[in-house]
């Protein structure tokens, strides 16, 4: 039985732990914690940082891991670079999933940003109402632009409060429909998105009632990762696992 750490925190990781584990590999799913109340995984859990790509190598050598999967969120830069340099360090093999980011389309309105901080300057400084759909850590920067009034959907509640004179709060967990969406911004009258291209479909709602209501969409660029053997979706992944962890001679090597 192979031995496979998957660093998660997305939906597809979940999947992709059941998947593995329903095939008889020994899974264990990585989580960093941040999430009070994480949906069931299905598989073993460890939650919390490694510290650094060095506590990292260290676990992946103390507890014998055959195969390294990054399944991280786009987003989750740190964690990614940490993962490659440990499966450098260590000779454990690496995969990564890499989830297909969004493209815009006909009548969408994009304005393309490299950071949270750049799209606080979008916003420009006319009032505007903007829907954050960001992470908790990351809403706390739009206190430097008070003059907005902030839609602010998050998983956990978002502590301490911003200090801002005009913020609602929702708290709500994906997936979220494209309808229900709509109604949300058209309720809220929104003006102004404030997305990470996260890619998927479980949060792609928001961008496509952005576009049916001509609201703009500031859209944050995303980080550069590390060059790692990957797939798309969880049924390529997973196959091509199977490929990595047949014996040698099975594979006609
Ligand atoms: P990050 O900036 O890349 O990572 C910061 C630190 O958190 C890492 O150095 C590591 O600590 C720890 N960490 C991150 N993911 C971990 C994991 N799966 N298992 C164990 N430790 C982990 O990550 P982030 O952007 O804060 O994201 C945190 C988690 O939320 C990730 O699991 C990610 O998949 C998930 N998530 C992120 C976003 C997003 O927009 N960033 C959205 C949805 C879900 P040490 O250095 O101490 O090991």
């Amino acid at each position: 039985m192979k031995k496979i750490l998957i660093l998660g925190g997305t939906t597809e990781a979940r999947q992709l732990a059941g998947k593995l584990a329903a095939a008889d590999h020994s899974v264990t799913l990585s989580l960093a914690g941040r999430t009070e109340n994480p949906v069931a995984q299905g598989v073993p859990i460890r939650s919390g940082g490694f510290g650094g790509a060095e506590g990292l190598a260290a676990y992946l050598r103390e507890t014998r891991i055959d195969l390294l999967i990054d399944a991280t969120h786009p987003y989750a830069a740190q964690i990614s670079a940490n993962a490659s340099e440990a499966a450098g360090k260590t000779g454990v093999r690496i995969l990564a999933l890499r989830r297909p980011g969004w493209a815009p389309v006909e009548g969408d309105r994009w304005t393309l940003v490299d950071s949270v901080a750049d799209a606080l300057n979008a916003l420009g400084p006319s009032p505007r109402r903007a829907f954050l759909a960001l992470g908790r850590q990351e809403v706390a920067a739009f206190e430097a632009a008070p003059q907005h009034h902030y839609l602010i959907r998050s998983v956990d509640p978002v502590e301490p409060k911003l200090a801002v004179p005009d913020a609602t709060y929702l708290l709500a967990r994906g997936p979220f429909r494209g309808a229900d969406e709509r109604a949300l911004l058209e309720s809220h009258r929104v003006d102004v998105v404030i997305s990470k291209n996260s890619g998927g479909e479980a949060t792609y709602g928001k961008i496509a009632a952005a576009r049916a209501l001509g609201i703009e969409v500031v859209m944050i660029r995303r980080p550069a990762l590390p060059d790692v053997t990957s797939a798309e979706t969880v049924e390529s992944l997973a196959a091509m696992i199977d490929h990595f962890l047949e014996p040698a001679a099975e594979r006609g090597v």
